[in-house]
């Protein structure tokens, strides 16, 4: 609430030099929800080097007219009203015009509940009947949807997103459209696509979300979680985003598809932990000591998720806590004394002894005990 009185300081400084600003976009809808918010959009007249002139501002999406403004240490971003050209490949607009209406501006915008304007005393506009959807609970985009998703089809996964958030219903035209314009998203970037599904498994309501990506049949076209989606639907879970990746990847034979532009440590993480969940249905401490903690747990997770076992979270945590040795040094005996006590010169054997030692310790099939570490190596090569 602060950060809207802000907002609304920016904007009488804007109206002082003969602009126009009104705050638009999230910001209004969950105020008008009175769900809270953290970012606050101004839409303006001003233009991106008339901004700069009277703020502190850093350009951010100077190409489509946006400039991030420091006030009172806060940061707003700030968007000259804009049209958008022609979108030449359902993804990038070709070209940004700006415009001197905001009633055009609000007209690009995607959904009519995200169309909302406040001004700096508070009033709401509504052009494009957001109020009546945000009371409806409905989304549904400003103006034809079939158009609007061929213009930007990163709007049929915000559709989702925003049922994710909000729980609310798509509107039967726009959910017809996301199903006829479906294979549009194939022109995304999968970094985009991503970062939207991240969205769409962290909402409130994402067990709504998840149906309509089946019943869409967007799910198809992701590649590799389907079974996954069809999973936690049937079951009528929600989980974590990790949660969720691993148990899609372990249903679907552990592989995780490169269209997926996960970071290496999450692909590493993902695999890894898929692998372990479909080749393990227990965790001993040599487990944990080769795959760590956090990987075995997650494991055992996604197989109690799947009913292939019982929750051990605290039996694991348990076994890691009680581990005789937590790295290859822990060993009673050292390379060194076992090096001076056998006649053999120093070779490949002896990382591999030594990690059968560290094996055998956490197996409990060995104490790590100098004497009975060094009996073990004598009885294995010799003397
Ligand atoms: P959130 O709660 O996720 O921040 P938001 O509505 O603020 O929701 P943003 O992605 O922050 O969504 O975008 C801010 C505003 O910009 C939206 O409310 C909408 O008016 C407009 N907008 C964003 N993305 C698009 C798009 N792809 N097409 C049209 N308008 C968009
Ligand atoms: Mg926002």
């Amino acid at each position: 609430m602060e950060k809207l009185k802000k907002a609304q300081k920016i904007i009488r400084i804007f109206k002082q030099k003969g602009f126009e600003a009104f705050i638009v976009g999230g910001a209004v809808r969950d105020y008008v929800l009175r769900q809270p918010f953290t970012d606050v959009d101004i839409t303006t007249n001003a233009k991106p080097f008339e901004i700069n002139k009277m703020f502190k501002a850093k350009p951010t999406g100077i190409k489509y007219g946006t400039v991030t403004v420091f006030f009172e240490d806060e940061e707003f971003e700030v968007t000259t009203y804009r049209i958008e050209e022609d979108y030449l490949d359902n993804r990038h607009p070709s070209g940004v015009t700006f415009s001197d209406t905001v009633l055009e501006d609000v007209k690009r915008r995607d959904f009519r509940m995200n169309g909302l304007l406040m001004d700096e005393k508070g009033n709401i506009k509504d052009y494009v009947f957001g109020i009546k959807d945000i009371n409806d609970k409905i989304i549904q985009t400003i103006g034809d949807p079939k158009i609007r998703f061929e213009e930007d089809s990163l709007r049929i996964i915000r559709a989702i997103y925003f049922q994710s958030k909000l729980g609310f219903q798509i509107h039967k035209e726009t959910r017809e459209a996301m199903f006829e314009n479906r294979f549009l998203i194939n022109n995304l970037a999968n970094e985009r696509i991503l970062m939207e599904f991240i969205k769409v498994l962290k909402g409130k309501y994402s067990k709504y979300a998840v149906k309509t990506l089946l019943t869409t049949e967007i799910a198809d076209l992701l590649p590799g979680i389907k079974k996954g989606l069809e999973y936690i639907n049937e079951q009528n879970l929600s989980l974590s985003v990790d949660l969720f990746f691993i148990l899609a990847f372990t249903l679907n034979d552990s592989q995780v598809p490169l269209e997926w532009k996960f970071s290496n440590k999450h692909r590493h993480k993902y695999q890894t932990v898929s692998m372990l969940a479909k080749t393990h249905q227990s965790f001993d401490a040599y487990d944990i000591y080769t795959y760590g903690l956090e990987y075995c747990i997650l494991a055992n997770k996604v197989n109690f998720i799947l009913k292939k076992g019982t929750n051990d979270e605290n039996k694991i945590n348990k076994i890691y806590e009680k581990m005789p040795i937590n790295s290859e040094l822990d060993l009673k005996l050292s390379s060194f004394e076992m090096l001076a006590r056998l006649d053999k010169k120093a070779g490949a054997w002896v990382g591999n002894i030594r990690k059968e030692l560290v094996e055998k310790v956490l197996r409990g099939e060995l104490k790590n005990d100098k004497d009975i570490l060094l009996e073990y190596v004598i009885d294995k090569v010799g003397e």
